[in-house]
């Protein structure tokens, strides 16, 4: 049972907003092109798992502080006996380890996975020490991508390869699981210690002025949309969507994107590039927002 799904990252919505809204500089757009790899490969195992008929609590994408460090989880397994916890790589194509580094074959290093692994596992151990848990922990560290090869690997890595990936799932539905009222509650502790706020990776550079302002249609990231009264439609794809939903999904971005500046419907106005009238925007605003203030310098904040 999945008790926590996954969603893009908000890293991954940055960097999809920024490359609708200007050109990305080539490292950039890199690390959005692996951004979007590793976020298929995290889908693509989720698909697996929700395959098995094991009743186990699953707690997808956790973002936990423990010992005052940051912990983050793709996968977590509550079962009866023990806490399984995934690391889901999509690397592609040959690396090989040579005195615990690793490297792709043409001899561009990689952060080590095992480590980051391990480095993990010790934080969980400590934050379920900490709420009185103890519970056994294993860690797997998923390469999910069939076009991945790792030369040169001990035996004893905690690494589960393309190829073993059926075997393993089979296992896996193959265990029997008794989930009580105990595992409920650790999963919902975990729930309520997700901080959603987490620090950005990698923080791409960019300013308000440089961005193209405007509504991007939700199904092809065009720019190229008709408002009518109550719709706006996309002449690119044909893509129809309430206009509410168009102005506060672009709020939602601006958000994202400058979480200090304040929102008015002036500001909102000229984001959307005019796609409505000031007072329009402002009744959208209302269905989600509370207007702070009377005056012309009112602002709104999300309703909570
Ligand atoms: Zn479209």
């Amino acid at each position: 049972m999945v008790i926590k799904t996954r969603v893009e990252s908000r890293e991954l919505m940055v960097y999809r907003i920024l490359n609708s809204r200007k050109v990305l500089p080539f490292k950039d757009a890199l690390h959005l092109a692996n951004l979007e790899k590793g976020y298929e490969g995290e889908r693509l195992f989720d698909e697996r798992l929700r395959k098995i008929k094991n009743d186990w609590l699953v707690l997808n994408d956790l973002q936990l502080e423990s010992n005052n460090n940051n912990l983050q989880i793709d996968s977590l397994l509550i079962s009866e006996k023990m806490i399984l916890m995934f690391e889901i790589k999509s690397y592609e194509g040959d690396c090989y380890i040579e005195e615990d580094n690793w490297y792709y074959t043409s001899g561009t290093e990689i952060q080590n996975p095992v480590l980051q692994l391990e480095r993990s596992e010790f934080l969980l151990r400590r934050l379920l020490r900490d709420l009185s848990y103890n519970i056994p922990i294993k860690t797997y560290l998923i390469f999910i991508n069939p076009d991945f090869h790792l030369y040169n690997a001990p035996r004893n890595l905690p690494i589960i390869y393309p190829t073993q990936l059926n075997r393993f799932f089979d296992n896996l539905d193959n265990m029997q699981t008794i989930i009580n009222e105990h595992h409920q509650k650790l999963a919902h502790i975990l729930i309520s210690l997700h901080k959603k706020d987490f620090p950005l990776n990698k923080i791409p550079k960019y300013t308000y002025e440089e961005l193209r302002k405007g509504v991007i249609c939700a199904a092809c990231s065009s720019f190229n949309l008709e408002s009518k009264k109550s719709f706006v439609v996309c002449e690119n794809c044909g893509n129809l969507e309430k206009i509410e939903s168009a102005v506060l999904r672009n709020v939602d971005e601006f958000r994202l994107l400058f979480p200090e500046k304040k929102i008015t419907t002036t500001e909102i106005f000229e984001w959307s590039k005019g796609i409505k009238t000031t007072e329009t925007i402002q009744k959208i605003l209302l269905k989600e927002f509370v207007q702070i203030g009377s005056t012309k310098s009112s602002y709104y904040v999300k309703k909570k």
